[in-house]
């Protein structure tokens, strides 16, 4: 065990918050303030303040477990468990085809591990077959802001920018409980003269601290959007003098928002006309202003219309690309964004290149020494291919996931993992997945390994090894090193990250997300850099990175941002008879997505000990419900029982479920899959239940 104080950061989520560790003698670890890092300041919420005890956590896996002939999950050698799973593998591949092999990541995994495991997939495998959990995440903000942009990085802006903007719309957005040392840059905005509206169907711990609070009926907030860009236009606040110089197609989205009047859109939210009219004062008032989604607006059906009907909002008004103002996505994961940029996505080579271009597949080919021809097309999002496990897709590498828990229509997915002929599993504890795999191999945590991860600013940062991990368990690099050979590929898969990193910058050299001027050295001296960052001539000097990103121009052919001419839509589930509610999901403060980790945690488990149905006292009332009567939930897909709780400050004709449990009170058994026709994006966020007191 080494002894020193190591600067890091937390495993959890897209904030990246830094933070020292300590391992001390009797093998616990302590976190400490990293003041200097300007992200947190040293703050740091109760998930990252427990992070290091999932470490020596009792769950925690220390040898491969193979399913035996009677069933049963049982420790094995790392040999006889490699072999196994490359076994499974390529007899999966030989009687089936290469798509049938499948292979699903996670938003948290390094950017190495990301990119091996794109290469991996691809190279060794030769399967198009690769998603991961990233796309339920932020894929519609993404699509969203790469069409009005012609990029897509979470924020374009540095976080710091915040509080010297003058208004910030935060749209399904609560960084009170999901990154909460974010959200001294919204107290200090408000300090500093400058207003915050709040759209959220809950009064959330954020909303409670907004100037100006819109809670518009789930599915909705895309109306909402095209509401104030009507009062935008009919007021006369669009600016039109940045419309003619730096955007495109304003004229088609300008008529698509004239025929959403205040009223009709009142109609629809159910927010008032005087409340409409207040949000476009306070966000046209100040010189500058931002637009910053989560996963509100962006887990629907209609999530990539419903961004690009925001951006569209910071378009009219001469808010992006600008100062201090702009249009930005606050990303989830921990690695959300660098996850979605370096190939573990269906359609992505790394550095944000598409697999369809073919100048893309010739520069990544030749770094990865095959014949672009050899690269296979793009493949399944990721429910699709959850859905199509045991079907055409029958054997499964899965690597920091938990779909049984976090993935729409969970039983169904439950049921099609079961299914399969194959799953093997990488993990650090016996998730509810890794519980069905035929092979579970126990892999380092953050702490334990050196890596890269992204934030939601684009910063790219550097995670450093602090403790050692224990005896019996490997990276996930280590993994792919040992497949790759046993599937017959004994070069190209490198343990060291630094190593991975060197590739991976070399592949994202002339790509939409340049890291080919990043390397470990620089990482390790500062407090990150942002992409883009390409190498410097043999001459120059160093790219500073770019914290701000079209403030000359757009990334698009001819510089200008694009309008979307977007017009409201029902939701894929609206009420009825039968189902007259709406659910909506998220998060709560003291758990983390599935919750493989931090359910683990005492502290955090006493905070947040199971889910709940969150539901207003009028709904209660009409249902005979009490405060902590069980509540069943049912909806098409199937049935969750959880306790109420009952607030004022939920629509009456909505109740809200945290996703973060498995069981019985499984919000996700309950959650539609339908897709949006962009991103693939499942609607996690809108459904029709039925709720009844389950007696
Ligand atoms: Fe970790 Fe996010 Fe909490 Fe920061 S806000 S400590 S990154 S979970």
């Amino acid at each position: 065990m080494q002894n020193t104080v190591t600067p890091t950061h937390c495993p959890y989520c897209a904030l990246q918050c830094g933070m020292n560790l300590t391992p001390a003698a009797d093998g616990t670890v302590e976190v400490g303030e990293r003041a200097d890092f300007p992200v947190n300041r040293g703050a740091l919420c109760g998930k990252g303040r427990t992070a290091p005890q999932v470490l020596a956590s009792g769950a925690r896996l220390t040898s491969p477990l193979v399913r035996s002939d009677g069933g049963e999950l049982v420790p094995a050698g790392w040999d006889e468990a490699l072999d196994r799973i490359a076994g499974g593998l390529a007899r999966t591949r030989a009687e089936r085809g290469a798509d049938a092999v499948g292979v699903f990541g996670g938003g948290g995994l390094t950017n190495e591990k990301a990119y091996a495991l794109g290469k991996f997939a691809r190279v060794v495998l030769g399967t198009s077959q690769i998603d991961y959990n990233g796309r339920f995440c932020m894929s519609s903000a993404a699509a969203a802001g790469t069409k009005a942009f012609g990029l897509d990085r979470g924020l374009p802006f540095p976080l710091e920018d915040i509080p010297r903007t003058g208004c910030v719309i935060l749209v399904g957005s609560n960084p009170a409980e999901t990154m909460p040392p974010s959200l001294r840059y919204f107290t200090e905005l408000r300090e500093n003269g400058g207003t915050l509206i709040v759209v959220d169907p809950r009064r959330t711990r954020t909303a409670e601290q907004a100037d100006l609070h819109l809670a518009p009926r789930p599915g909705t907030d895309l109306a909402l959007a095209l509401g104030m860009l009507h009062l935008v236009v009919a007021e006369g606040r669009v600016d039109e003098r940045y419309v003619e110089e730096r955007t495109a197609g304003w004229e088609e989205a300008r008529a698509a928002a004239m025929a959403h009047w205040p009223e009709y859109v009142e109609r629809i939210t159910g927010v008032s006309v005087p409340e409409l009219r207040e949000a476009v004062r306070l966000f046209c008032a100040p010189e500058a202003a931002m637009v910053l989604t989560a996963r509100g607006p962006e887990q629907q059906a209609k999530g990539t219309d419903t961004v690009g009907a925001w951006i569209n909002l910071c378009l009219a008004t001469g808010r992006a690309g600008r100062p201090l103002s702009g249009y930005g996505c606050l990303t989830g994961q921990g690695n959300g964004q660098g996850g979605r940029e370096h190939g573990q996505k269906a359609d992505q080579l790394p550095g944000y290149r598409r697999l369809t271009d073919p100048a893309a597949r010739l520069h990544v080919a030749g770094v990865w020494g095959v014949d672009p021809d050899s690269l296979p097309g793009p493949g399944r999002s990721a429910y699709e291919l959850l859905d199509a496990l045991g079907t055409d897709v029958r054997a499964l590498l899965l690597m920091g996931s938990n779909p049984v828990v976090s993935a729409p229509r969970a039983a169904h997915v439950e049921e099609r993992i079961r299914s399969l002929d194959f799953l093997a599993v990488c993990d650090v504890v016996l998730s509810e997945t890794a519980a069905l795999a035929d092979v579970v191999l126990p892999v380092t945590q953050w702490a334990e390994e050196t890596g890269t991860t992204t934030n939601l600013e684009g910063r790219v940062l550097l995670r450093r090894r602090a403790v050692t991990p224990p005896d019996g368990v490997r990276g996930d690099l280590e993994v792919l090193h040992g497949l790759a050979d046993r599937l017959g590929v004994e070069k190209g898969f490198p343990t060291e990250p630094e190593e991975v990193f060197e590739e991976l910058r070399r592949a994202s050299a002339g790509g939409p997300a340049d890291y080919s001027g990043i390397d470990y050295r620089r990482l390790g001296e500062g407090n990150g850099v942002f992409w883009p960052c390409p190498a410097p001539g043999s001459e120059g000097p160093p790219h500073p990175g770019t914290p701000r990103l079209f403030l000359d121009r757009f990334a698009t052919g001819d510089g200008r941002a694009r309008f979307a001419a977007v017009a409201h839509r029902p939701s894929a589930e609206e009420p009825d008879e039968a189902y007259p509610v709406l659910l909506t999901t998220g998060r709560v403060l003291a758990q983390y997505q599935s919750g493989a980790q931090t359910r683990r945690v005492a502290e955090l488990n006493a905070a947040a000990p199971g889910p709940f149905v969150e539901l207003h006292p009028r709904l209660a009332a009409r249902l005979g419900a009490a405060e902590g009567d069980p509540l069943a939930v049912v909806s098409r897909r199937g049935r969750a029982v959880a306790p109420a709780r009952i607030t004022t400050g939920i629509r009456p004709d909505t109740v809200f479920m945290p996703f973060h449990w498995p069981g019985e009170g499984r919000a996700n058994t309950l959650t539609n899959p339908a897709l949006d026709p962009t991103s693939r994006m499942p609607e996690f966020k809108v459904c029709a239940v039925r709720v009844e007191v389950a007696r």
